[in-house]
């Protein structure tokens, strides 16, 4: 095998060897500038990505707007299936390891859209979207958001929570309040992820997670996937090294068995919504997300992974331990959740 990665041969191996899954990814959320972003998803790729879940839109796109994208994602995903597949089963994950493909799932950042129409959650499911959170930042009709005042999980949401259940998606809790989080992991069944959230022990920001909250989403079987944007780490530039002094502290707290990668990698920048926006400023309130921006400089980017297993693997990390933090840990929770 050649090395494509800059790093050594016996991490590239083991990177190789790994499946390696990324919870979190955000193409541009609108068909105007979609078209011509999507072949960067080339990136998870050439980074030896087996499975990377791509955002159809966050709570504030409408209903029409989540489908269009998932309608052009699957369209484009079949037509250059030579190199990409949908991840519908796990076993279409193996299968495109196999094959040299990139497996792609969906997720949705809140149920916002859905409204009370719960059997729209069989619809997306059933287009792909394998993770789903009930609410993003803001309060709705089904569980409190982080950056508003939480009621809990509503009863609407337990709804929710036992439909996603029954069909196999997983419920995620990134972007949710403190109160509805903790109903979550009380009452779900099934594991609970935070597909994207860092310990705010390191980070103190709403968005990141006490340690409380950490250890019920562990408690549930879950995982806690590490986010590589730069505000929520907690530094200017995100480097390997920051990732891995959030991985050692999730891993130090609950588990490396209960440790993901969700890196949040925006390629969309430039042309959606960001943290700088006046008319979204409801979901990023300033005094959290003033003058910070989403670009090269600030995302840690697939391309980095590769190092990553090897920073990992230079601090003492067992082979088992990082192929779990690198996509084996989703792996289980998908093979318990999905259908
Ligand atoms: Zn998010």
């Amino acid at each position: 095998m050649e090395n494509f990665w800059g790093i050594g041969k016996e991490a590239a191996l083991l990177h190789e060897n790994s499946v390696v899954w990324d919870s979190h990814g955000c193409m541009p959320q609108s068909m105007e500038h979609l078209p011509k972003v999507i072949s960067k998803l080339s990136q998870y790729r050439d980074a030896g990505v087996n499975i990377a879940h791509i955002n159809l839109g966050d709570s504030y796109y409408p209903l029409d707007s989540l489908v269009r994208v998932a309608a052009y994602l699957r369209h484009w995903i079949k037509a250059h299936d030579n190199e990409y597949q949908l991840a519908a089963s796990v076993e279409d994950i193996y299968e495109a390891k196999k094959s040299g493909k990139l497996a792609i799932a969906f997720d949705i950042e809140g149920g916002q859209a859905l409204q009370d129409q719960i059997s729209l959650l069989e619809l997306f499911y059933d287009l792909g979207v394998r993770w789903m959170l009930l609410s993003y930042n803001k309060t709705n009709l089904l569980a409190g958001g982080c950056h508003d005042e939480d009621p809990g999980l509503t009863d609407f949401g337990r709804l929710f929570v036992d439909e996603m259940a029954r069909i196999g998606m997983i419920t995620c809790c990134s972007h949710t309040g403190y109160r509805t989080a903790m109903d979550i992991f009380e009452y779900a069944k099934n594991p609970v992820i935070f597909s994207h959230s860092n310990p705010r022990a390191l980070a103190d920001h709403p968005r990141n997670v006490p340690d409380e909250l950490m250890k019920a989403c562990a408690g549930t079987g879950g995982v806690q996937c590490i986010n590589g944007i730069n505000l929520f780490l907690g530094g200017e530039i995100p480097t390997t090294d920051m990732m891995v002094r959030h991985i050692d502290y999730v891993c130090e707290l609950i588990g490396a068995e209960h440790v993901g990668i969700g890196l949040d990698y925006v390629f969309s920048s430039g042309v959606d919504p960001d943290f700088s926006s006046e008319e979204y400023s409801d979901y990023w309130p300033p005094e959290y997300y003033r003058g910070s921006a989403l670009c090269d400089d600030t995302l840690f980017s697939p391309a980095q992974l590769p190092q990553l297993t090897e920073v990992l693997m230079k601090q003492g990390y067992s082979d088992k331990n990082i192929r779990g933090i690198m996509g084996g840990n989703m792996m289980r929770v998908a093979k318990q959740v999905w259908k």
